[in-house]
């Protein structure tokens, strides 16, 4: 007999309907013999709802009290989700994140998993029950408070309750047959993935691909469980996320030379005008923006003009940290010395990711001619060792993500891509 242990996101169990047609899937796991733990999050767009109450209630709330309304929306979907279980006919007991023994940092809002001790859980599916627990949260070992983990972090909780009962597999269910070549809301033909490197994934997801967060796969790729992103609207196979390929039927699968296209519209641009060209400027631009802690992306410095002798400095950083940013360095203007600022936040960017592209010469080249092609305006570039990435107009990003997964060879000749739910808020 195997453990499993299943996670199945909001808009999965958007409604009573989506609760009950969950509540037959998990039932059908343990009816093929499996122990089971399934981890859900907060129905449909609860916790987007919430968020939205406690900022009309106060603009800044404070991040204690957050977590504490937030976890309600977890526990709403586990306790219904266990009472449709029992309907069926088997044995269900929901938990919260902190009696299923989910540790994590003080850091409110975005606090870090550091041990996980399920002996609840475990004691619970020995004596034959389904155990479910609620995603995206736990307690504090300092302060004992409760604490969340961060938009989308109910992946990360199934991730990391698989790694400390030893499950065979974590299954993610979600609102896509699995991990698209492309996000299918943008790109119909977009192919899906029978299996991909959790190295590869990890690139995909920090580069905005959404289907898995980072923080979930760095922790699988730690503990070495594989991940079966699948969904919860269909029977069909996922994809298998793990270290090593996955055979399919006798078939060994290949590893794809491009995994994929991934975007990203969530950021903003910086640009600091007018820096003297000279040692330690970068230096006090971005400890200015790291003792704000402020994480950046891409950095470029452009080549001074030698009339001047200064040159201008731009980054990126998320939309949401931009004002923060901006306050910063012009409270620090006269100790860094720059002329102005420039913000910009009608930025798109495109990543390509594959772990071929380390052996395979052109891989660049043929990007940016399918980008010229497309016409796109590239802004800034930035390359790791598997993946390629450029800042272009936020306006020109659908059409330079289709033109680049054409150009690849990666659109699909039969089925499009299905998106069964979500309202991708
Ligand atoms: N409900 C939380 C969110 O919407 C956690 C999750 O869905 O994973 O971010
Ligand atoms: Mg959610």
């Amino acid at each position: 007999m195997g453990l499993v242990v299943q996670k199945y996101g909001g808009s999965s169990v958007a409604d009573a309907e989506g609760i009950k047609r969950v509540a037959k899937r998990i039932v059908e796991a343990k009816q093929n013999g499996n122990q089971v733990v399934a981890v859900v999050s907060a129905m449909g767009d609860t916790t987007d709802e919430l968020i939205d109450l406690a900022e009309q209630v106060s603009p800044m709330p404070a991040g204690r009290e957050l977590d504490m309304l937030l976890t309600a929306g977890e526990r709403i979907s586990m306790a219904l989700l266990a009472m449709a279980i029992k309907k069926l006919g088997h044995e269900a007991q929901s938990f919260t994140g902190s009696q299923a023994g989910v540790i994590t940092d003080s850091v409110h809002n975005k606090a870090r998993i550091i041990d996980v001790t399920p002996g609840r859980i475990k004691t619970s599916v020995d004596e034959g029950n389904i155990a479910i627990v609620a995603g995206f949260q736990g307690v504090s070992q300092d302060t004992k408070d409760i604490t969340t983990l961060g938009r989308g972090g109910s992946d990360t909780t199934a991730v990391a309750l698989a790694a400390a009962l030893d499950a065979d597999v974590c299954e993610i269910y979600t609102d896509v047959d699995g991990v698209f070549t492309a996000d299918p809301r943008v790109v119909k033909k977009a192919r899906k993935i029978d299996w991909i490197s959790f190295e590869d994934m990890l690139e995909l997801a920090a580069s905005g691909s959404k289907v898995l967060l980072h923080r979930c796969v760095e922790y699988a790729r730690r503990y070495n469980i594989p991940i079966h992103v699948r969904s919860s609207f269909s029977g069909l196979q996922g994809t298998w996320v793990s270290s090593e390929p996955i055979k399919q039927g006798d078939k060994q699968v290949e590893q794809a030379l491009i995994s994929g296209v991934a975007h990203d519209t969530s950021e903003a641009k910086v640009t600091v005008v007018g820096v003297p060209d000279k040692p330690g400027e970068a230096a006090s631009i971005f400890r200015t923006i790291a003792d704000a802690e402020i994480n950046i992306d891409m950095v470029v410095q452009n080549v001074s003009a030698a009339s001047t002798g200064l040159t201008d400095i731009s980054f990126t950083l998320p939309k949401t940290e931009g004002r923060k940013a901006i306050d910063a360095l012009e409270k620090n203007k006269a100790g860094i010395g720059f002329d102005s600022l420039r913000y910009d936040d009608q930025i798109g960017k495109i990543s390509l990711v594959g772990a071929g592209m380390k052996t395979n010469p052109g891989v660049t080249a043929d990007f940016f001619t399918a980008l010229s092609d497309a016409g796109v305006n590239i802004e800034l570039i930035s390359t790791s060792e598997i993946r390629i990435s450029v800042v272009t107009r936020a306006d020109d990003v659908p059409e330079a993500v289709r033109a680049v997964h054409s150009a690849f060879g990666l659109d699909s000749d039969s089925d499009e891509a299905v998106v069964y739910g979500g309202t991708g808020r």
